[in-house]
């Protein structure tokens, strides 16, 4: 094979920035392919036209008039407009009203089958764009059956003969997990069920995650700590058994942030632009938000960001059983989040017990995300775990100081301050614990108390390399192990089919 071929890669993901967002995949979606593209490759990305992407924004242009998709036993009509990520790089939005024309995104019954759709239509469509990928890379639960499909309905296709898969798992604790009607409407039914003998379950449902991992030619998740994680019972979500199973075909490789868009010396939201070399000019961005968020405005009080989804994941629960105690010391908290109603009412109540003191803004807003991570002086994440975490890199990139819990990508990302020898762009603790997170962040605020020290840490922390470009290099060998691992397996049932 030729290595140095540029590739045609199809790029699947459930939500793109800045089409659709609702947390870090979005965010991916819409950096990762130029990075990708940069590097000489032909890399076309596809997503569902949602009700909320508005096509005259976006000057979206129908490419493809409607056509007929299979679904179970019957069709449904598609088109596909298209946008564009950047100059050279297509964004194909699928639209059906039925299915997508809604205020949200996820969290309906009936996302079985809009995903399906979805995927089924992004692979007819490039049939009818006579555009063959030589890689179909999915992303996550939504768009984990087309490796399935291509090694079975598509099997025989000779459009897809040299088109193998690549799934990255970004969450695997969101698997996507239905019933058997599934299998009917995704038009498989008659392969049946996944047996694993360490994995009961499997036979009595459809587990979309484990399908992209059972079937893809390469398999990648977030991180390098994460890839080892999830090996284990521990972390493995249940699916761990198939994921020893692929071990050599699975990787880990850490996100970047796209540097053009998160770039504190040019964003249009942050009050004052900065960079490492000019750090004080940073404090404007301080105050200000402290003024828009309705914090008593004093430079000198350290003020510590969140911005999350407010999820168990993200290890608000170890935060709660300790904040009263942490806003006995000397700080400032400000929280953007959306997600459970249990960390609604847990930061509503902490900003009415400490006005002046603590603000919670329950909304998805990024703008203000952006004015969080260039004011505060602190950026907390202690997750029970985190596949890779883009929230501490961007807090880096801005000049605000992460403190995490040391796992997954905040491990890989995260490197605890050493004072002795100046090493170091944040502060981590171990154990899954309160007090483990009340002493990182009382060693944080310690380190604040000199200005010196902590202009170090923040350099550090903007000075370092979170861009794509050497995980992009890594995605494309992916690609290209992932089309020699579909080209062996392919012989090899060309061979055993010649000797029967
Ligand atoms: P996850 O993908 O698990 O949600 P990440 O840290 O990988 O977490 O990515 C989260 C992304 O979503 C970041 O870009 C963060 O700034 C953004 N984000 C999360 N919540 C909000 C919010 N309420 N408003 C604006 N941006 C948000």
């Amino acid at each position: 094979m030729d290595n140095d071929r540029p590739l045609k890669i199809l790029y699947l993901s459930a939500e793109v920035v800045p089409f659709a967002k609702t947390g870090g995949l979005a965010d991916v979606a819409g950096s990762l392919p130029k990075a990708i593209h940069s590097l000489g490759h032909d890399i076309r990305v596809a997503m569902p036209r949602y009700g909320r992407i508005d096509p005259l924004k976006f000057d979206l242009k129908e490419v493809l008039p409607p056509f007929p998709i299979p679904m179970d036993r019957q069709t449904e009509e598609v088109s596909v407009l298209q946008g564009q990520l950047a100059p050279e790089i297509p964004v194909y939005l699928v639209e059906n009203t039925k299915y997508y024309d809604r205020d949200g995104i996820y969290m309906y019954p009936d996302d079985a089958e809009r995903f399906i759709l979805f995927c089924r239509s992004a692979l007819e469509m490039t049939h009818r764009l006579d555009w063959r990928p030589d890689v179909i890379h999915c992303n996550d639960w939504h768009t984990a059956i087309v490796p399935n499909w291509l090694k079975t309905v598509y099997h025989d296709d000779p459009f897809f003969a040299h088109t193998a898969s690549v799934y990255t798992i970004h969450n695997l604790a969101y698997q996507g997990v239905f019933g058997y009607r599934v299998l009917e409407i995704a038009g498989i039914a008659e392969y049946g069920f996944m047996y694993h003998p360490e994995m009961a379950d499997l036979a009595e449902v459809v587990d979309f995650m484990a399908r992209g991992i059972y079937f893809a030619d390469a398999i990648n998740t977030v991180s390098e700590t994460y890839a080892r994680e999830i090996l284990t019972p521990e972390c493995g979500e249940k699916l761990d058994p198939i994921l020893r199973d692929r071990s050599d075909r699975l990787f880990g490789i850490v996100n970047g942030i796209d540097y053009e868009v998160m770039n504190p010396a040019t964003d249009p939201y942050i009050a004052r632009t900065f960079d490492a070399d000019h750090l004080d000019l940073r404090v404007n961005n301080k105050l200000a938000l402290q003024q828009e968020a309705g914090l008593d405005v004093d430079a000198s009080v350290p003020l510590t960001g969140i911005v999350s989804r407010l999820t168990d994941q993200k290890g608000f629960d170890i935060l709660g059983n300790v904040i009263d105690h942490l806003l006995d010391l000397n700080l400032q908290v400000v929280v953007l989040g959306t997600g459970d109603p249990h960390y609604h009412e847990m930061f509503s109540r902490l900003s009415q017990t400490y006005p002046g003191r603590a603000v919670v803004f329950l909304t998805f807003n990024a703008a203000l995300a952006q004015k969080i991570y260039a004011g505060s002086d602190m950026f907390l994440m202690p997750s029970r775990f985190e596949p890779c975490g883009l929230g501490q890199m961007l807090a880096m990139r801005y000049g605000s100081v992460p403190i995490v819990r040391s796992t997954g990508g905040l491990a890989d990302t995260v490197c605890d301050w050493d004072p002795r020898t100046g090493v170091g762009n944040g502060f981590s603790f171990e154990r899954y614990d309160r007090w483990a997170l009340f002493a990182a962040i009382v060693r944080a605020l310690e380190n604040y108390r000199y200005p010196e020290t902590w202009r170090k840490l923040q350099v550090n922390g903007m000075t370092a390399d979170f861009s794509w470009q050497a995980s992009a290099r890594k995605y494309v060998e992916l690609y290209r192990r992932a089309m020699s691992n579909q080209t062996s397996e392919r012989t090899v049932q060309a061979e055993a089919s010649a000797e029967q």
